[in-house]
C-alpha cells in the first residue's frame, strides 16, 4: 500500500516536471505569448497598458539608461537627448531627455531623467483615462512647475539634495482640459467635485509609477502641486 502510493507520488512529480518543462519550452519558442507588462521578464512596453509590475519595470529602466532609452525608442514618444551635465556637488543631468511630443502637452519645455520620462509617459495615458471617466473630456495641457533645480530638499540651506537636483522629479500644478475646464491643486484639491475627484485619483494613480508622490495631504509646501520622483524612498501621500 505504502509502496504503491509512493510510486503514484513519483509519477505525479514526473508529470508536473514534464508540464513545467513543456510550459517553458512553449514560452521560449513563443508558441504561447504572455501579454506585455504582465510577466516579470520581458521588456517594458510603454504604449501598452501598465500591469501590476509597472513601478518595478520603471525602476529597472531607471537603473539601466541604455535599456531605458531603448524603451522610449520603442514607444510613440518623440524626444531628444539632453546634453549631459556632469553631476557635481549632487547637481547635474545624466541620461536626461526632453519630451517633444507626448500623450499630453505641457506649459513649457523641461528635461527629465530617462526613468522619470518613462514613468511620466505611462502616467499621462492613465491620466487621460481618468479624465474621460471623471470629466468626459481629455487633458489638453499639464501645467508643471519644474523638473531640474540645483537645490536641497524643501529648499533648505543644509541637508539632502532634492531629486530635482538631478532632474529626477517633476512638480505638477494642475490640468487644463479640452472642454475648457481646469483642475488645479490649489483650487480643487479635497473638493467633492468631478475636478476634485479627478485630482484624488490622479494622485493615487501616480503611486503606481513613481516612488515618491507628495500631494497637499503631505504638507503645506505641497498645497499647490504634486511632487513626483524616482528617488530611493517610497512614499505616497
Ligand atoms: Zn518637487
Amino acid at each position: 500500500m505504502g509502496e504503491r502510493s509512493g510510486r503514484t507520488r513519483r509519477w505525479w512529480r514526473l508529470l508536473l516536471l514534464i508540464l513545467a518543462v513543456a510550459f517553458f519550452v512553449a514560452l521560449h519558442q513563443s508558441w504561447i505569448r504572455i501579454p506585455a507588462n504582465v510577466a516579470p521578464w520581458g521588456e517594458a512596453a510603454l504604449d501598452r497598458p501598465p500591469g501590476w509590475l509597472a513601478r518595478i519595470q520603471i525602476n529597472s529602466l531607471a537603473a539601466d539608461p541604455a535599456a531605458c532609452i531603448a524603451a522610449l525608442d520603442r514607444s510613440q514618444l518623440r524626444y531628444r537627448r539632453t546634453p549631459g551635465r556632469a553631476i557635481t556637488q549632487g547637481c547635474g543631468l545624466e541620461a536626461a531627455v526632453r519630451p517633444l511630443r507626448s500623450h499630453i502637452s505641457y506649459n513649457g519645455p523641461f528635461d527629465l531623467t530617462c526613468g522619470m520620462m518613462a514613468a511620466l509617459y505611462w502616467y499621462e495615458a492613465e491620466l487621460q483615462r481618468l479624465a474621460r471617466a471623471h470629466l468626459g473630456t481629455s487633458i489638453a495641457r499639464i501645467d508643471q512647475l519644474g523638473t531640474y533645480a540645483c537645490r536641497n530638499v524643501n529648499n533648505a540651506r543644509t541637508g539632502r539634495r532634492s531629486q530635482h537636483a538631478t532632474a529626477n522629479a517633476i512638480d505638477i500644478a494642475g490640468f487644463r482640459f479640452a472642454d475648457g475646464r481646469t483642475a488645479f491643486l490649489l483650487q480643487d484639491w479635497g473638493k467633492d467635485t468631478p475636478e476634485g475627484r479627478f485630482l484624488a485619483e490622479a494622485r493615487d494613480a501616480a503611486c503606481r509609477f513613481f516612488n515618491v508622490v507628495l500631494s497637499p495631504d503631505y504638507n503645506a509646501l505641497h498645497a499647490n502641486h504634486f511632487h513626483l520622483d524616482l528617488g530611493g524612498f517610497r512614499m505616497c501621500r
